[in-house]
């Protein structure tokens, strides 16, 4: 079977054995990755027609208990300016994201233990409070399940958790023996069963990442089967162990995008900072290959360069207000508009 005859079966039967996604991935032709880009777009506009989706990010601490390899903020880096915003900062985040039109904020952040199950619940209670309507993410990494519980009684919507990678030797390869993918998988499970729509992702072109190690990731989400999918190039940092190795590709990155939109149709699929990192319009590119969500800055200026997980980030110099306009203008240029609107999974909704 070539590959073309592969996309077509992955869009009838939603999934591949293990050995045709290494095919697929290996095949990255730019014909193939066209092929795949057209066929992502068609779906994603089934589905969600010209809208895409935007959330308000908020990087609310980056002190971190975990020492990944590829991390800027890991708790080995001692050049790292930590920072974290109090309640009230957070809440002033939210008041200027209401006021741009973004009913999603999004809290992400280093595994802080500052930050205590009790804190995180007041938090998210408050949000809630002043905006009942809107949706609240958290994306604060591996917690007990009762914490999650509790985050969820206390109004939270949705929950991110990059899985990093599906297999255990290349886990080990970019974490620490203190971590495990079994716990991640379970966490993520968790989070799922516990009532979430659910986030898991990995990073495209990580140090060791292979074929087969991308074609677990794709067997993992598949039997997951998440509400969101984020991935990124990965991207070196100068003050990590990976401060050599090289980064993630632009064609690989939209070309595996559209894979995903492709397997999990309705799928939110963000274009991420990382893809606009490493090319100027690799936003809009992500949408043309099937994204559908975009997650702009609105942490407070002073503190977004401080939130550094690898090296040139973006968009860490404008207000929120600017951002915001910019990202529409950049999402008009390729023929869509943002919407204000929630944004659940319109297989949820119906
Ligand atoms: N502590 C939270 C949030 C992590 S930061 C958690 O554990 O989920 C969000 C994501 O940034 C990570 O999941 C990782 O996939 C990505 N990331 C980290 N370092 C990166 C790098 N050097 N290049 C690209 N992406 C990176």
């Amino acid at each position: 079977m070539n590959t073309i005859e592969l996309i077509d079966r992955l869009e009838q039967d939603k999934s591949l054995q293990k050995e045709e996604w290494i095919t697929l991935v290996e095949s990255a032709s730019e014909e193939n990755r066209e092929y795949a880009a057209h066929k992502a777009r068609a779906l994603a506009d089934r589905y969600y027609g010209k809208e895409i989706y935007v959330r308000g990010l908020i990087e609310f601490t980056n002190y971190c208990k975990n020492d990944c390899y590829y991390c800027g903020i890991r708790c080995s880096n001692k050049k790292a300016n930590r920072y974290r915003l109090s309640e009230e900062d957070i809440l002033a985040c939210c008041e200027e994201g209401d006021r741009l039109g973004f009913r999603t904020f999004v809290l992400q952040g280093g595994e802080d233990p500052y930050y205590t199950d009790d804190k995180i619940v007041d938090i998210v209670r408050e949000i809630k409070r002043r905006y009942p309507e809107h949706a609240v993410t958290l994306s604060i990494g591996e917690r007990e399940r009762e914490s999650y519980e509790r985050f969820f009684a206390a109004g939270a919507d949705r929950y991110l958790l990059r899985h990093e990678t599906a297999n255990d030797t290349h886990y080990r390869k970019l974490h620490p023996e203190s971590m495990s993918l079994s716990h991640r998988k379970q966490c993520l499970r968790d989070l799922k069963e516990i009532g979430y729509q659910t986030g898991c992702g990995f990073m495209v072109g990580s140090p060791g990442q292979t074929a087969a190690d991308l074609a677990e990731d794709f067997l993992f989400i598949h039997e997951l089967h998440p509400e969101m999918i984020g991935i990124g190039p990965f991207i070196p940092h100068q003050d990590t162990p990976f401060a050599n190795e090289t980064q993630g590709t632009l064609e690989q990155t939209l070309y595996l995008l559209s894979l995903l939109r492709i397997m999990q149709p309705d799928v939110l699929l963000p274009a991420t900072t990382a893809l606009a990192t490493i090319h100027p319009r690799g936003r809009e590119l992500g949408i043309l290959a099937g994204a559908n969500v975009l997650m702009p800055n609105l942490s407070p200026v002073a503190v977004r360069a401080k939130y550094s997980l690898y090296d040139g980030k973006v968009c860490t110099g404008d207000e929120a207000a600017e951002c915001r306009n910019c990202l529409e203008r950049r999402v008009e240029s390729v023929g869509y508009h943002t919407v204000v609107a929630r944004g659940d999974n319109i297989s949820i909704l119906r």
